[in-house]
């Protein structure tokens, strides 16, 4: 067994596995028998579709993952070298690097205790300072509706549209989520990135999508997802493209995955109700959840009283063979973002250090999580 396999079986409780049954199966051999097991074939066009429908915009292009979703929404709106780009500073990383991919000035956006998201009231702020003094706005604003919460746009993504300032939606974190006013996650920004990487509410094995409700965007991102090769048999490519389509194969996954994506929503919500039944009377609480938009549990997370706690307990669930993982590193404390300019404080900082990401897979079983509770109980009263 290779060193890394040994690694991948050795937790005996792993953070957020997917869930993949008969019905996935079948689906992807269904395709494989088909014989469509690249990027054309049918299951592209009903996983596109099918995202589409569950997040309600127009327009849907399939990618190769996440962050080609991210680039070329990015690309389709011609953000380009030397553009500025707000970006939330508590984020997978794959957020700021999109914006680079491009050439793109990242300016990191710190996030706000009430929901761990890119702090809205700096963003409106430093929009209402930038158009009072004359200052140059951003090109773009890249709003992460992070572990399942969406991002807060009141006062801001107005004002930011009506300069022309686009608004990016990296809702990689977020399907099945919804403002508490019924929009989906995905369908408030210009453009939204989803993700179906391996430990994402819905995998493809790997993937991502690209939504707009513009068909111009969406066809320019189609085009450059496939090369920018035009119609017809001839190698005729009119720009530089990108090989960034998904597979059929991995689309029948997909697709078979969303299809279960309310069962899977509902798993992780028990999960998350167990640990907050069990922690919070130990002062250890559950990621906050705002009425005006409540988050779903792809996730779930918890914030201890301090940096030191956190650590403890971390080493505690490893020491068990429980997967437990920090919270995303904020941005500036990273080599390739920890020189870019900063808007707001640093309570991104702060809930990192405290934070940690508990097994929450949608098999796990409630005996499971009651040992990682107890690894977690025991820990704290070591302290
Ligand atoms: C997972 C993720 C991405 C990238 O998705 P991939 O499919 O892994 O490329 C981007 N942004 C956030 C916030 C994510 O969590």
């Amino acid at each position: 067994m290779s060193g890394a396999a040994t690694v991948a079986t050795a937790w005996r409780i792993p953070l957020c596995a997917p869930d993949l049954g008969p019905l996935e199966r079948a689906a992807v051999l269904d395709a494989f028998d088909s014989g469509f097991v690249s990027s054309a074939g049918p299951a592209v066009e009903r996983f596109e579709r099918a995202v589409a429908a569950r997040v309600g915009v127009e327009h849907a292009v399939a990618c190769a993952s996440g962050t080609a979703a991210l680039h070329l929404g990015l690309l389709a709106h011609d953000v380009a070298a030397g553009d500025e780009v707000w970006v939330s500073d508590l984020t997978f990383v794959a957020s700021a690097n999109a914006v680079r991919y491009v050439g793109g000035r990242v300016v990191l956006v710190d996030a706000e205790p009430s929901t761990w998201n890119l702090d809205a009231d700096a963003v409106r702020r430093e929009l209402e300072a930038r158009l009072r003094t004359g200052r140059a706005l951003p090109r773009a604003i890249v709003a992460v509706d992070l572990l399942g919460h969406p991002a807060r746009l009141d006062g801001w993504a107005e004002t930011a549209r009506a300069h022309g300032v686009l608004v990016v939606e990296d809702a990689a974190e977020a399907l099945g989520a919804h403002w508490a006013d019924g929009r989906a996650c995905g369908a408030a920004g210009d453009v939204a990135a989803f993700s179906f990487n391996g430990n994402k509410l819905v995998t493809a094995g790997g993937g991502g999508m690209l939504v707009t409700g513009d068909g111009r965007v969406a066809a320019r991102a189609r085009h450059l997802s496939t090369q920018a090769k035009l119609p017809g048999v001839g190698y005729v490519h009119d720009e530089v493209g990108y090989n960034y389509r998904l597979t059929n194969l991995a689309a029948a996954l997909g697709l078979a995955q969303l299809s279960r994506i309310d069962e899977f929503l509902a798993a992780k919500a028990r999960v998350a109700t167990r640990y907050a039944a069990a922690l919070d009377p130990l002062g250890v609480t559950l990621a906050p959840s705002a009425p005006w938009g409540p988050r779903v549990h792809w996730l779930s997370c918890v914030m201890f009283a301090d940096a030191p706690t956190c650590e403890r307990v971390l080493a505690a669930l490893l020491e068990d063979r429980i997967e437990a993982r920090p919270i995303w590193s904020p941005l500036h404390r990273m080599r390739p973002y920890d020189t870019c300019e900063r808007i707001g404080g640093d309570h991104a900082g702060a809930i990192a250090d405290r934070v940690l990401c508990l097994p929450s897979s949608v098999a796990l079983s409630a005996t499971e999580q009651e040992d990682v509770i107890a690894t977690i109980a025991g820990a704290l009263r070591r302290g």
